[in-house]
Order: structure tokens, then C-alpha cells, then sequence
């Protein structure tokens, strides 16, 4: 870190000044070397969003050092306020950006311990810095595994979790069983479940009297150093069984899938790809593609995909189905199925090949060569619903020619997360494909909430919709109340869903 001028007393010294003395005395808890300021930004993103102005970054390494941070923070009452994140693979909704401007950001990145793994327990206490990948490798051939999403195989899975992410056995929070935060006044507290030293106690996050886990997901209430996450039994086999229908079946075929789902005939989340998503997994051109995957005993497997098969030809939705194109090295799409199996058994690809189909990118260089949006809305599982968000979708080609890629993702019998990707080539934002991308995720916003489908993930440039959306009675200046009581100096930043 360049050598900062000394403040002088309090009131005297401009915000500025106020701001590089704090940062100082960071340099001093984290090292000289991991406070970068000034700055003049997080550099470029993904989605051509607005390059927020940053005050400085610091980089700690341990959740100590993350609570003197904040600490000195609340105590000198800067201008500025916190933004963490954890790997910062946000990509398509702000990649490492803060929503506001002049905040100081904590890279957590540098706390990458996996501090216990208790395989029996089905327990593990990770640090943010912690990929999927590297504690999925520390489960390879054990009982248990890792519920792992289809991003790259490097992002966190704390920050992940704490986004609201998707994986492939279901949403990540609902392995989240407990946090470690450092409040805004620099308080370090634990909440939900935490293995206790002298005995096993069972994994339960709510503890008695209020779940204060999901306080802090999506939250504006403190910076979360790390997270106690369930591990999932393994099955002893697994099968993922690829069907294809044509768009003008979406209303019968995804009617279909959702009576599977409903009748437990299906494993973890059943993904349905557009035409546009399914061309990174072999889809054929011109139709959708269903994974569903079936796990258990070989018994299980071998008789759920046998149902699933009769029950798609008997149901005439489909055009095909297949379920040992993982087995069978001579298949069309064989190694896209191995890979895909092996993320539902919790493998997830270090090489990302999978996520580079979908990019074009290594996630090393997405944020500076790729162009990439996302749109996530939530859409009742009914086969009527999914054909009017697939008619969203052909509205938005026919007005902005931008062709979306949509994967329906079931998260159980009721709810879609309807992720609605863009990719453009990289040009400027007023002109060209990625201002038309960005019109269409305007519209995207508005077609999709007009139709009930509201969105449970903001990205950097709509965080005006958190407030546009309905909430329950009074929930939102609950929430603003909650915020004030906990931070009356606006420490952390309100980030994007305040
Ligand atoms: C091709 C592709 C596929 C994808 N597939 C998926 C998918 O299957 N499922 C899915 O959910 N997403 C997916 N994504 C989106 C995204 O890449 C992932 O959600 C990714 O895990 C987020 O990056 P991260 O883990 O580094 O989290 P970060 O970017 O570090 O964190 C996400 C956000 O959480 C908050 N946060 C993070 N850490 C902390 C902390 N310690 N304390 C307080 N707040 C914090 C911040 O607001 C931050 O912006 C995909 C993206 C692409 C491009």
C-alpha cells in the first residue's frame, strides 16, 4: 500500500482524509500489502454494469482481522461503508461491484480455510474463501457430498449460499446451518448451529426462539466470516435421464415434469433448458432438454428411469429419452453427461468445462473479455406458467433481438427459479448488442413482475426493485428498523437488496 498521511484530530480532517487514516490503521491490522488505496475501481465486469467508485479494497486473512476492520470503521464513522464478498464470481449480476458508490470493499477471498469436516456429521466450517471445488475434492470417496451449482467448479460456497444461490440438489441456503458474523460495531457473534467441541450435537439450524441464520443471507447486517454447511449423504448410484421436447409442447411437457417432481420420481433440481441453454450440454437444435436425476440404491435408479421413460412415452410431450448416455462411451453427448452426472453426485469440474461452453470464457477472464446477464425471477411450477414465461422470453427476442437463454430449475413441486442468461459480444453500452442486452433486462424486469414472476435476486443496476416489489405489511420498515438498531452508522453497505 502507497504510505498514507496521518489525519489529524477528528474534526478537523475532511471525510477523505478521515477515510485514508482508517484504511491506515487497516494496513496496520491486515499488512501494508493487502490494502489497496486509492483505487480507481474493482476494474471491469461481466455484464457491463457501471463501474462503481471505490474508495480502497482490504484484503484480511482471518475473521480476526476482518472484526478489527469493521471495528475501526464504527469507530471513526467514515463516509464510506462496507461492501464484502467472498469470491466475488457474482457474474451477470455485479460480479464483485458494490450497488453503491464510494464504499471500501472487503475481499474475503484470503480467508480460505476449511477450519472442520465431521463426514458422519455431515457438517463442514468453511471461511468464505473457500471454492466449491476444493471441499468437494476433500469429500471425493467419502459418504458424504457437496450440493454444488453449475457455476465455475472456483467460486465460494459461502457467498454463493449467502446470494441465495441455486445448487443442484436444491437452494443453498437450506445448507447453511450456521453463520459466523461480525456485526457492524465489530462484534463477532455465531448464529444457528455450531458443532460443539465435546459432544455431537444433531445439525438443527434454528436453535430455539428466532432463526437468526436467515437474518444475515442477502443481508445488510454484517460481514460473514464463516458458515457451518451440511453435508449430503451420498447416494450409492445415481442416473441422470435426458429427455428433448419441442417449444410447442412447453405447456404439456413441462406439466409432465412437474407431476414427476410431485410424485418423488425425481432427485435434487430437474433442469429444463431452452433451445439457446441447452446448446452447452448437446442439446438438439431446435428443442428443449430435461435432466432429471434419479439416485438411491442401483435398485432405485434402475426402476425410477425405467418409470421415467415409460411415463414420457406414454405422455407424448417428448421427442426423446435417454438415460445411458454417461454409460455408454459411444453416445452423442457422453462426456457432457458424465460431467453432468458428476455435479449432481457433488463433483464439480475443476477444469470448467461446462461453464466455459455456456461463457465462452474462462472465469479468469469473464469479467474482462466476456459479456454476460442474468435475470432471475421465480415462476410457479405449472405447466401454464412456464409457457407464459417462455412466451416473455420470445416477446423480448421479437423486441430487442436478443436471444435468451432460460433454464427452468424446479425447486420442488411449487416454484421455478426461472434463470434468463444473455450473452453479448462486448461492446458499448449505448450502441451494439450489450445495449440492447441491457434494454432487454429492463423489460425482463418489467414483463416478468407484471406477470407475477418477481425476481429473488437483484443485480447491481435494479436494486430499486427490492422496494418495488410487493412485501408483507410492514415487513420492509421492519426490515429498514432492524438495519438502524443494528446499524445506526450505516457501516455495512445496503447492498443490493435494502
Ligand atoms: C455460466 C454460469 C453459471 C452459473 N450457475 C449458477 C448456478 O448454478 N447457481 C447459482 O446460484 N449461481 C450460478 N451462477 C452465478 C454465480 O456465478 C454464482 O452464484 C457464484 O457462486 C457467485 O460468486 P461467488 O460464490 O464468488 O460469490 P460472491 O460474488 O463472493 O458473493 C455473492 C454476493 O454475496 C454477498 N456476500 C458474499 N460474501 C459475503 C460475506 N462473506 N459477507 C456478507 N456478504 C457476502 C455479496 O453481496 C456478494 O455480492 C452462474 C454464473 C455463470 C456465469
Amino acid at each position: 500500500m502507497t504510505v498514507l498521511p496521518e489525519a489529524g484530530t477528528r474534526r478537523e480532517a475532511s471525510a477523505a482524509d478521515r477515510l485514508r487514516a482508517v484504511l491506515a490503521r487497516a494496513a496496520q491490522v491486515v499488512g501494508a500489502d493487502r490494502v489497496t488505496c486509492p483505487v480507481t475501481g474493482l476494474g471491469p465486469n461481466v455484464g457491463l454494469y457501471r463501474s462503481r467508485s471505490v474508495f480502497g479494497v482490504v484484503r484480511p486473512h482471518t475473521a480476526e482481522e476482518v472484526r478489527r476492520v469493521v471495528e475501526l470503521f464504527a469507530a471513526e464513522e467514515t463516509t464510506a461503508v462496507l461492501h464484502a464478498f467472498s469470491t466475488g464470481g457474482n457474474w451477470g449480476l455485479g460480479s464483485r461491484e458494490p450497488a453503491q458508490d464510494g464504499a471500501v470493499v472487503l475481499d474475503l477471498s484470503g480467508l480460505d480455510q476449511i477450519r472442520d469436516v465431521d463426514v458422519a456429521g455431515g457438517w463442514a466450517v468453511v471461511e468464505p474463501g473457500v471454492t466449491q471445488a476444493r471441499l468437494a475434492r476433500l469429500l471425493e470417496g467419502s459418504e458424504r457430498m457437496l450440493n454444488v451449482t453449475a457455476s465455475s467448479a472456483h467460486t465460494s460456497v459461502v457467498g454463493n449460499a449467502l446470494d441465495r444461490g441455486v445448487g443442484l440438489r436444491h437452494q443453498r441456503v437450506e445448507d447453511l446451518t450456521g453463520l459466523e458474523v461480525v456485526l457492524p460495531d465489530g462484534e463477532l457473534i455465531r448464529v444457528g448451529w455450531w458443532p460443539d467441541p465435546d459432544r455431537a450435537t444433531p445439525v438443527y439450524t434454528h436453535g430455539l426462539g428466532p432463526s437468526l441464520v436467515q437474518l444475515f443471507v442477502q443481508s445488510a447486517l454484517g460481514v460473514v466470516t464463516a458458515a457451518t454447511v451440511r453435508l449430503l449423504p451420498r447416494p450409492e448410484a445415481l442416473r441422470v435421464v435426458r429427455l428433448n421436447f419441442a417449444p410447442d409442447q412447453v405447456e404439456a411437457a413441462t406439466a409432465e415434469v412437474r407431476r414427476w417432481v410431485a410424485q418423488g420420481l425425481a432427485r435434487g433440481v430437474v433442469k429444463i433448458y431452452n433451445e439457446v441453454a441447452a446448446g452447452a450440454y448437446g442439446g438438439e437444435p431446435g428443442r428443449y432438454l430435461v435432466h432429471v436425476c434419479v439416485d438411491g440404491t442401483p435398485e432405485v435408479v434402475d426402476a425410477l428411469s425405467g418409470i421415467l421413460t415409460v411415463e414420457a412415452v406414454r405422455s407424448r410431450a417428448f421427442t426423446a429419452v435417454s438415460d445411458f448416455d454417461a454409460v455408454d462411451p459411444s453416445a452423442a453427448h457422453h462426456d457432457v453427461a458424465v460431467r453432468v452426472e458428476r455435479a449432481y453426485a457433488g463433483d464439480p469440474d475443476p477444469t470448467d468445462a461446462l461453464f466455459e461452453a455456456k461463457t465462452g470464457r474462462p472465469a479468469a477472464r469473464l469479467d474482462e473479455e466476456g459479456g454476460f446477464l442474468f435475470f432471475l425471477p421465480l415462476v410457479p411450477f405449472s405447466g401454464a406458467a412456464l409457457a407464459r414465461a417462455h412466451e416473455l422470453i420470445e416477446q423480448v427476442r421479437v423486441e430487442s433481438g436478443i436471444r435468451c437463454g432460460v433454464t427452468f430449475n424446479a425447486l420442488g413441486a411449487d416454484v421455478v427459479d426461472c434463470v434468463v442468461t444473455m450473452r453479448f459480444a462486448r461492446d458499448a453500452r449505448d450502441g451494439g448488442e450489450a445495449g440492447r442486452a441491457h434494454r432487454a433486462l429492463d423489460r425482463l424486469y418489467e414483463l416478468f413482475t407484471g406477470e407475477g414472476f418477481i425476481p429473488y435476486r437483484l443485480d447491481i443496476d435494479h436494486t430499486d426493485w427490492a422496494g418495488r416489489l410487493p412485501a408483507g405489511t410492514g415487513a420492509r420498515a421492519f426490515a429498514r428498523r432492524l438495519k438502524d438498531a443494528v446499524d445506526p452508522h450505516h457501516v455495512i453497505a445496503a447492498g443490493r437488496y435494502a
